[in-house]
């Protein structure tokens, strides 16, 4: 075990090696994609000389982290889901972080309240509408199982992890039972067998073969300038977004974020970066660059994210929606809601 262990610090650190600069690096893990992080880590350079060094991997990086252990060359993780934050928290390979000026611009809903992790962007859960068929622009999440959309409603699987953290909010929110309920009313719903993406969602909406979808906001933005692929660009035209609320759910939303980790060689820096990534400046530029929110309040989104109206997120801290994740996996086994 040790032996791999110092393999696996040893190779990260040959990763991460390179000419330092005099004023230092901060050494990154991260879930996100390099072209969405990219341009602030540079923006981070070019204001404070500190060089920033980046691994990026789909999976497994709280795994490496947690196998390199006290050797670990990594300063601070970067995570596209609130999931894996709460993961590394829990897995002991965080640190809480005091600062002002970090608070200051993210909400504390969208942050752990013992410090660990902070959100930076976020996206909402919200209804794909049809702007022909669907005439309403107001809907709860709790109306998805009403029986008056009977065939109408499609989604992607229910074990995908945007789908179980909506499961996740509804348990938090209105109890386990109460969510078993609704989830199997969902599934009594469905157009078809769930499938697919949410933009292969918002093209069945498109072709006609369900009225209401469920997807996440930034994909919408994707679509609607998607020159590579215009005719997605179809598809986002034959939707409307609705930000699901009743009086006891608001919108669901995740984040992206960032945790310090346990051992950081290089804190300070990594302390300096936190910050730099929490200032409203910062915050748009990270989330205009995937169609997100910026989490600080009065912070704007773009133009596309903004022309579909106003997100009101739901107020409960968010690492408690999180917690819930085991048990929203139970229920979509428990009715089967993939079958
Ligand atoms: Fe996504």
């Amino acid at each position: 075990m040790h032996t791999r262990r110092l393999f696996l610090a040893l190779l990260t650190a040959t990763v991460l090696a390179g000419p330092a600069l005099a004023d230092g690096v901060v050494n990154i893990y991260s879930y996100r994609q390099p072209a969405l992080i990219d341009p602030l880590f540079k923006a981070f350079t070019e204001k404070t000389g500190i060089e920033v060094k980046s691994v990026f991997a789909e999976k497994d990086l709280i795994e490496r982290m947690e196998q390199e252990g006290n050797l670990s060359p990594v300063d601070l993780l970067m995570t596209a889901d609130v999931g894996r934050l709460v993961e590394a928290k829990e897995k002991g390979l965080g640190q809480p972080v005091v600062s002002d000026v970090i608070t200051k611009d993210i909400p504390a809903s969208l942050r752990d309240p013992e410090n660990q992790w902070f959100g930076l962007t976020m996206r909402a859960r919200v209804v794909y509408a049809s702007k022909e068929r669907v005439k309403q622009d107001t809907i709860s999440y709790e109306e998805l199982a009403d029986p008056k959309w009977k065939g109408k409603v499609c989604t992607r699987p229910g074990d995908h992890p945007y789908n179980l953290g909506l499961i996740s909010a509804m348990i938090a929110k209105r109890g386990f039972d109460y969510t078993r309920t609704w989830l199997q009313g969902v599934k009594d719903n469905l157009a078809t067998k769930p499938n697919g993406s949410d933009r292969s969602q918002a093209k069945s909406v498109w072709a006609g073969e369900c009225d209401l979808a469920i997807g996440n906001t930034y994909y919408v933005g994707l679509m609607t300038n998607n020159e590579k692929e215009p005719e997605q660009k179809e598809w986002a035209k034959a939707i409307k977004v609705i930000f699901p609320s009743s009086p006891e759910m608001g919108t669901h939303v995740n984040i992206s974020g960032m945790l310090l980790a346990k051992n950081a060689p290089n804190k300070d820096n990594a302390i300096k970066l936190m910050e730099f990534l929490s200032t409203p400046e910062a915050q748009q530029l990270y989330a205009g660059q995937n169609y997100e929110y910026p989490v600080g309040p009065g912070v704007a989104a773009n133009e596309t994210v903004l022309s579909w109206g106003k997100l009101t997120p739901d107020p409960l801290n968010i690492g408690e929606v999180a917690a819930h994740q085991k048990e929203a996996a139970k229920l979509v086994d428990e009715v089967q809601f993939n079958n």
